[in-house]
């Protein structure tokens, strides 16, 4: 009983930034949401190009802000490596985290803990003060596995 769907169709108004369109047909410049042509009636074809939204961005760039969360709630078991692609610095991390834990349970004293997630709260702190442009250059294209 969703009959008022089609209704919510509208298109909001940040498409009004686009360049104007034009009748193939007779050239006249056309409404952004117009369907048939003012001046002689044709019918507008809509560009493929505008299906999938915004085309022009990079296909799932992989985000600062997220890495640099993941790395300081997640960061002691590689969460952030694994989010940035980079599984085998992950699962190290995770295995020390996990051979820490017993080695600090044994010994009273966590040294191993406590590095990686020293390691992991650094990278969050690169991750953060990084540029966007600097991030994907050193951690998305150049694959730097460590801070
Ligand atoms: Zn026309």
């Amino acid at each position: 009983m969703s009959d008022n769907d089609e209704k919510t169709a509208t298109k909001p108004s940040a498409a009004d930034g686009q360049k104007t369109r034009r009748c193939a047909a007779c050239g006249a410049a056309l409404r952004s949401q117009a369907r048939y042509c003012a001046e002689c009636g044709a019918p507008i074809e809509e560009p493929l190009s505008n299906k999938g939204g915004e085309t022009n961005a990079k296909p799932a760039a992989k985000d600062k802000t997220t890495a640099a969360t993941l790395a300081l709630l997640l960061g002691g078991v590689g969460a952030h490596k694994l989010y940035l692609g980079y599984k085998t610095e992950g699962l190290i991390m995770l295995a020390l985290t996990v051979y820490g834990a017993a080695v600090g349970y044994l010994c009273g004293f966590a040294l191993i803990n406590i590095s990686v997630v020293g390691v992991a709260l650094v990278e969050a702190v690169i991750y953060a003060t990084a540029t966007a442009a600097q991030f994907e250059e050193t951690y998305i294209e150049g694959k730097r596995p460590w801070l």
